[in-house]
C-alpha cells in the first residue's frame, strides 16, 4: 500500500545518578538524582527520535548522534527529536500521533505529563491531543523498580503528506 501510514517503536532506558537534574519529554522534574548519559540523558525524547526514525525506515539515534562524538555532550536531546522530524519531513511524513510510556519507580510522572506532552507536541507540531504519555511503575522489579534508572516506550505513527 503506496499511502499507508507508517508505525514506528522507540525504547530507551537511562541510569540514574545523583548531581544530574532529571529531564524528560524537555521538562525537567524536581527529583534528586537525574538521568546519566552523553546528552542530557532525556530517555523520552530518544525512545521517540527512534519510533520516528523506525516508522519512516531511516535507521537509528545512534547512527545520526553517535554518543562517542565530542558534539553532543550534555546535548539538549531536543535538537535530536527536532533532526529526526526534519528527516521524516523530508521523506514525505507527517506525524499522525504517538503514544508513549514512562517506566518509572519515582518521581510520580502525574503533574509531568501534560506538560510533557505539550512540549512533545510543539516538536513534532502536531496537537497536544496527538501525544499521549503515560507512566508506570514497575512494581519493584528490574532496574527501573530499584530506582536504577528510567525507561520508555513509544509507539509514532507517521501518514503520508
Ligand atoms: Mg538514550
Amino acid at each position: 500500500m503506496p499511502n499507508a501510514p507508517r508505525i514506528g517503536t522507540g525504547y530507551d532506558i537511562h541510569r540514574l545518578v545523583s548531581d544530574r537534574p532529571l529531564i524528560l519529554g524537555g521538562i525537567t522534574i524536581p527529583y534528586e538524582r537525574g538521568l546519566l548519559g552523553h546528552s542530557d540523558g532525556d530517555a523520552v525524547f530518544h525512545a521517540l527520535t527512534d519510533a520516528l526514525l523506525g516508522a519512516a525506515c531511516l535507521g537509528d539515534i545512534g547512527e545520526f548522534f553517535p554518543d562517542t562524538d565530542p558534539k553532543y555532550e550534555n546535548a539538549d536531546s531536543k535538537m535530536f527529536l527536532a533532526d529526526a522530524v526534519s528527516r521524516i519531513r523530508a521523506e514525505g511524513y507527517t506525524v499522525g500521533n504517538v503514544d508513549l510510556v514512562i517506566h518509572a519507580e519515582r518521581p510520580n510522572m502525574s503533574d509531568f505529563k501534560r506538560p510533557m506532552a505539550e512540549s512533545i507536541a510543539a516538536i513534532l507540531e502536531i496537537s497536544p491531543k496527538c501525544v499521549n504519555v503515560k507512566a508506570k511503575t514497575n512494581e519493584g522489579l528490574g532496574p527501573v523498580g530499584t530506582r536504577d534508572g528510567i525507561a520508555c516506550t513509544v509507539v509514532a505513527l507517521l501518514l503520508q503528506e
